[in-house]
C-alpha cells in the first residue's frame, strides 16, 4: 500500500513538541570528549537508550569502546534498528552523540547546556551539531511506526561516539570491532553537513595527505655561514618545489571547489631562537588535498624526489613523516541513494539539490571505504562549534520528512 505523504508529514508535524523536548534533554547532557575536558558520551547514551526504548523501539544495541580517560571507562555508541520489507538491505542514518566544548562562555547569551527557544530556533551547544539530525532521524522512524508503515529496507540509526575528535572510539572502532551490521548491502545518510537551503549533497571527498618534513643541515655561527649547511634555506627551496605541484597536477573535477588538487606548505616549527645562528634543523608541514582520481603514492613519490634533489643541492638530509593519510572512494552520482535523496529534498523543500565534493575529512569516508554508498546531507545554518549555536525547528522537522521518505523509498 502506498503511504499517503500528507498523513506522514502531518504525523511528523504532530511530533514537533516531542522533538523539541528531546533536544532540551539531550542538550542538558553534554557529551564532551575526554581530550576536550569532558566525560564522554556515557550519560547521554544511557538517557537516550532509555528514551528510545520508551518510544517502543525494541532492537537497540549498545556498542562501547574502552577508554580509561572517561569516568565510565568507555565510549558508547547506540544502534537502533527497524526491520524493513526487504531484510537483505539497510539504510543507515548516522549521527553523533558528542559535542564540542562551548568555548568562551562570555560569547553565549545563556547557559549553553540549558535549551533556549526563541523565534523558531533552539539555542544550545549541540542543538545543530548533531542533535538536529539525531532527533530528526529518530522521529522519522517513530512517525513510520506510529502509522504502521514498514520501511522499504532495514533502517539502522547509528548514534556514534567520538566524531568530533577523530572517531577512534566511534565509527572507526565500530567498523573494526562490530563489523557484522556493516556487511549487509547498504546506503548511508550522514546528516552532519550541508547548506542552509538544503541544496548540497556531498558524495565525494578529496584524499588527505599531511606530511611533516624535517631538514637536517649543520648549525654554525651566523658570521660563518659557509662552514655550515643552512637547513632553513634548503627547506625553503623544498617548500617552493612542493608549491609547484599546484601547477603540475592539472587534473580538474567540477564536483569540487576548488576543482583541482591542492598542495599547501602550512605549519612551521621554530628553528633557532636567535638571529645570529645558522639553523641546522628545520621542520615544516604540508597539507595536500588530492582528487580521488590521483594516486596518493604517486604524490608522495614526487615530494620525495623533490626532497632528494634538495639534499643533493644543499648537502642536507631530508626526512618525511606521514601525519595523516586518508582516502575514500567517491559515491557515484548515479547511486540510488543520490536520486532518492534528491527527490525527497525536492518534495519536502522544493529545492533542486546537487551532488558536490569537499576538501575531505568527514566520517562519510569510513563508510564509503566499508563499501557503503554514503551521502552527507542536511539542511543546516552552519552553526557547528559556534557560540549561541542553534537549530532551526523547521529544518529539524523538514529533515525528518526527507529521512522518512528515504526510509520508504518513496518521494
Ligand atoms: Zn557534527
Amino acid at each position: 500500500m502506498k503511504p499517503d505523504i500528507n498523513v506522514l508529514f502531518a504525523e511528523i508535524e504532530r511530533l514537533r513538541p516531542d522533538m523539541i523536548e528531546l533536544q532540551r534533554r539531550l542538550t542538558a547532557l553534554p557529551a564532551i570528549a575526554p581530550e576536550s575536558g569532558g566525560r564522554g558520551e556515557s550519560e547521554k547514551a544511557a538517557f537516550l537508550e532509555e528514551h528510545v526504548r520508551g518510544m517502543g523501539f525494541s532492537k537497540i544495541e549498545r556498542m562501547a569502546a574502552p577508554d580509561s580517560r572517561a569516568p565510565s571507562g568507555e565510549r558508547p555508541s547506540l544502534l537502533v534498528t527497524r526491520p524493513g520489507r526487504d531484510r537483505g538491505r539497510v539504510l543507515w542514518i548516522m549521527t553523533h552523540l558528542d559535542v564540542v566544548p562551548p568555548g568562551d562562555l562570555a560569547a553565549w547569551t545563556g547557559d549553553p547546556f540549558v535549551l533556549r527557544e526563541a523565534d523558531g530556533k533552539l539555542y544550545g551547544r549541540g542543538t545543530e551539531d548533531n542533535q538536529q539530525s539525531l532527533v530528526a532521524s529518530l522521529h522519522a522512524l517513530l512517525a513510520l511506526k506510529n502509522l504502521g508503515l514498514t520501511p522499504a529496507a532495514d533502517v539502522s540509526l547509528l548514534f556514534a561516539a567520538d566524531e568530533e575528535t577523530g572517531s577512534t572510539y566511534g565509527i572507526k572502532y565500530l567498523l573494526d570491532h562490530f563489523p557484522e551490521p556493516f556487511r549487509k548491502p547498504g546506503l548511508a545518510l550522514v546528516p552532519d553537513a550541508g547548506e542552509p537551503d538544503g541544496s548540497a549533497i556531498e558524495i565525494a571527498e578529496k584524499s588527505i595527505l599531511w606530511l611533516k618534513i624535517r631538514t637536517k643541515g649543520v648549525q654554525v655561527h651566523g658570521s660563518i655561514p659557509h662552514r655550515g649547511k643552512n637547513a632553513f634555506v634548503a627547506a625553503s627551496d623544498l617548500v617552493l618545489r612542493i608549491d609547484e605541484l599546484n601547477r603540475a597536477y592539472a587534473r580538474s573535477d567540477a564536483l569540487f571547489d576548488p576543482p583541482v588538487s591542492t598542495f599547501s606548505p602550512t605549519k612551521k616549527e621554530a628553528n633557532v631562537p636567535n638571529v645570529n645562528t645558522i639553523p641546522g634543523d628545520d621542520v615544516f608541514y604540508v597539507d595536500c588535498r588530492i582528487l580521488p582520481a590521483e594516486n596518493l603514492d604517486g604524490v608522495y613519490g614526487r615530494i620525495q624526489a623533490a626532497a632528494r634533489d634538495v639534499e643533493t643541492k644543499y648537502g642536507v638530509s631530508v626526512s618525511m613523516e606521514t601525519v595523516q593519510r586518508e582516502s575514500s572512494p567517491a559515491t557515484q552520482a548515479s547511486s540510488p541513494l543520490v536520486s532518492r535523496l534528491t527527490a525527497a529534498v525536492k518534495t519536502v523543500y522544493g529545492v533542486a539539490a546537487r551532488p558536490v565534493g569537499i576538501g575531505g575529512g568527514t566520517v562519510g569516508a569510513y563508510l564509503r571505504r566499508a563499501g557503503i554508498d554514503t551521502a552527507v546531507w542536511s539542511r543546516i545554518d552552519h552553526q557547528a562549534h559556534m557560540p549561541n549555536e542553534y537549530c532551526v525547528v523547521d529544518h529539524m522537522a523538514g529533515d525528518a520528512k526527507v529521512m522518512a521518505l528515504l526510509m520508504l523509498e518513496d518521494a
